[in-house]
């Protein structure tokens, strides 16, 4: 990605000024005028950027070992000048050519970027939060700078390039000679932060944020200034130690947390994580982690995903989406395997054996963390839940060998509490287990478009009145996810608004005997004559209490949600017919049974139907023809 504008080149012809992207302009006033709450941060986000740069080097140093040369003893070292007040960060790692600086420090190439910035709300502390997830980066510096100034060269390539900005709406860059390799990024402390400049400081940061980056962080020792002698003596001052590769006996939850920070862009704090060493035929090392939030293209499938790949410790790529299914693709972390070639390409791991039993078992690996999250802290699992419930719904119909684990971890509303507590509730499948009711040998449950119209279906009736719990689904997918879901624990699922429901203590779905007695009843035959062409069949209904009637689907007719996600991918669908129950008990169907007059009939037949729809929240389909004959009906009504 180039920057926006073209360049305006300078007298001597090898400098010239560039606009940054507008994005990256917002993104920098933020950064300078809004953001302070936290401003250690910068010194994290320009280290990983050194470690990432000497990760690419040895990458592409295992085909090319004349990019590393003899200069071969990876670093980063910060310098500080208290009295001028700057600082520098200094690797030897890949470096960037003069296109790479412009493409690189002038834009934010980050997919969401947009979209993270169109959230922004003016209120500084919930921005700073959403930043934290966004994840900042090199910008960061100019929480501290005035002035940034960046010099690097290319590992293969002789010609260097200086960088300068002051972060406001553009920065040059010009020509440099006789670089070292690498890239060496010195900051200008603003007035406000030159107390950055200060040794101990500084180690306490490094030691807080970037001890496990595996690459050695060097500063002077601290007597230097005082010595004689002139060469300065460096010392590490993290423990330079790849953290998966400890013993987790050894690794604070701290170190867990900012290695996760590290890994994931994110600024907060994982919910849980996972860390395991695999000995045997295949080794390799994981560390997975669940974020706390969800990031703003989880839902675009073509979203980067995956684990960070290490072969022996190695760098080999970010994103290595093969390790984990798509639906656990909100799993961040590392893998480090033992047995995979180091030139390993994303093509060769689609193929992978190997890889595809990494696969499976950091599958099971990561939905049983997610299983200890939820027995031992409910609290976070709930976030989790709400962040990502979504996604781990597509695994029901993506891994068939977890569906019962994935199962387990399923959330429903449930009818047993109303309104604004009852959208709130997280009821698994072993809780509705616990409370099912004597002789209940289904789940029932209930899918409509929101919570709302779950809730005051009429469907639930017969259930209210005995005392059994219901599922209310109202996610956009449930339709689906039941579909893929056909048995948990040995219960069945059953769908309420289905012609074939059978009660606890019924023995089979209704019999036939019934049915036929059903359609010889005279109210039924005089119904369906009228509705004759708009449903499958009428019968009088055992489920309502309250309701005069209601619709249910026949037992293989596809429900409203799948039929719209069906039609909307360009699928013509054979029309269906619901069939039409009517409470027999209810005063509107005595009072219609003694109705004399067919015409009138018709129209409170019709009436009932319309209403009956509405109530299963669909629209109707000819609301005026509803209107009318509903006034005629006030007239007659009135007239009385
Ligand atoms: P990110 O690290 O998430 O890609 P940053 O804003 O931190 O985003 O950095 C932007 C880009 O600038 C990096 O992706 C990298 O290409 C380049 N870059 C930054 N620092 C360095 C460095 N020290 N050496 C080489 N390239 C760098
Ligand atoms: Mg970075």
């Amino acid at each position: 990605m180039a920057a926006e504008n073209t360049a305006e080149t300078d007298a001597a012809g090898n400098g010239a000024t560039y606009g940054f992207q507008t994005e990256a302009r917002q993104l920098l006033k933020l950064m300078i005028h809004s953001l302070y709450s936290n401003r250690d941060i910068f010194l994290r986000e320009l280290i990983s950027n050194a470690s990432d740069a000497i990760d690419k080097l040895r990458f592409r140093a295992i085909e090319q070992p004349e990019l590393i040369g003899d200069d071969s003893d990876f670093a980063i070292t910060i310098d500080f000048d208290a009295d001028a007040g700057t600082l520098t960060i200094r690797d030897n790692g890949i470096g960037m050519t003069r296109q790479e600086v412009i493409d690189n420090l002038g834009t934010i190439a980050r997919s969401g970027t947009a979209e993270f910035l169109t959230r922004l709300s003016g209120d500084q502390k919930k921005d700073a939060a959403l930043i934290g997830q966004f994840g900042v980066g090199f910008y960061s510096a100019f929480m501290v700078a005035d002035e940034v100034l960046v010099r690097t060269r290319g590992a293969g390539s002789d010609e260097g390039t200086l960088w300068k900005s002051r972060g406001e709406d553009s920065f040059s860059v010009e020509d440099a000679a006789d670089l070292p390799r690498g890239t060496e990024v010195t900051l200008h402390l603003g007035a406000d932060a030159r107390d950055f400049a200060d040794g101990f400081r500084l180690r306490s940061i490094v030691r807080r944020y970037s001890d496990h980056i595996a690459v050695p962080v060097r500063m002077a020792r601290e007597a230097e200034a005082d010595a004689e002698s002139t060469e300065v003596e460096y010392e590490v001052v993290n423990s330079a130690k790849a953290l998966w590769t400890r013993a987790r006996t050894d690794i604070s939850d701290d170190e867990y947390k900012s290695f996760y920070k590290h890994v994931s862009h994110d600024f907060e704090d994982p919910l849980t994580w996972s860390h395991n060493k695999v000995e045997g035929k295949l080794e390799y090392t994981s560390l997975l982690y669940v974020p706390g939030r969800a990031p703003f293209d989880l839902w675009n499938r073509e979203a980067p995903r995956g684990l960070k790949l290490y072969v022996q410790r190695v760098f080999i790529m970010d994103q290595a989406e093969q390790f984990l299914p798509l639906y656990l693709r909100f799993i961040k972390g590392v893998v480090d395997c033992a047995d995979l070639p180091l030139n390993v390409s994303r093509e060769l791991l689609q193929e992978d054996e190997r890889v595809n039993s990494i696969r499976s078992a950091l599958s099971k690996r990561a939905l049983s963390m997610l299983q200890t999250l939820s027995d031992k802290h409910p609290d976070d699992y709930v976030t989790f839940w709400d962040e990502f419930g979504e996604a781990l719904k597509e695994g029901a119909g993506e891994d068939f060998g977890n569906r019962e684990a994935i199962a387990r971890l399923l959330r429903f509303c449930s009818s047993r509490v109303k309104g604004e507590e009852g959208r709130r509730q997280r009821v698994s499948l072993d809780d509705y287990l616990d409370r099912m009711v004597e002789g209940q040998e289904q789940i029932y449950y209930l899918v409509s478009d929101s919570f709302e119209a779950a809730s005051n279906s009429p469907h639930l009736e017969i259930f209210e009145d005995r005392g059994i719990e219901v599922l209310l689904l109202h996610d956009r997918i449930d339709e689906w996810l039941m579909g893929n879901l056909s048995d948990y624990k040995d219960k069945g699922f059953q769908d309420i608004t289905r012609a074939d429901l059978t009660l606890p203590g019924e023995a089979t779905a209704e019999t036939e005997d019934r049915d036929d007695d059903a359609e010889d009843a005279p109210l039924t035959r005089r119904i369906a004559a009228v509705l004759a062409d708009r449903v499958e069949k009428v019968r009088p209904s055992k489920r309502l209490k309250s309701s005069p009637a209601c619709l249910v689907l026949g037992e293989y007719s596809l429900g409203p949600q799948m039929r719209r996600i069906m039609e909307a991918s360009g699928q013509t669908l054979p029309e269906s017919k619901p069939q039409f129950e009517y409470n027999a008990e209810h005063p509107l169907l005595k009072r219609l049974e003694a109705e004399a007059d067919e015409d009138r009939f018709a129209d409170l037949v019709l009436v009932l139907f319309d209403q009956a729809s509405l109530a299963g929240g669909a629209p109707l389909p000819d609301a005026a023809a509803y209107v009318d004959r509903m006034n005629r009906l006030l007239v007659d009504l009135l007239e009385c």
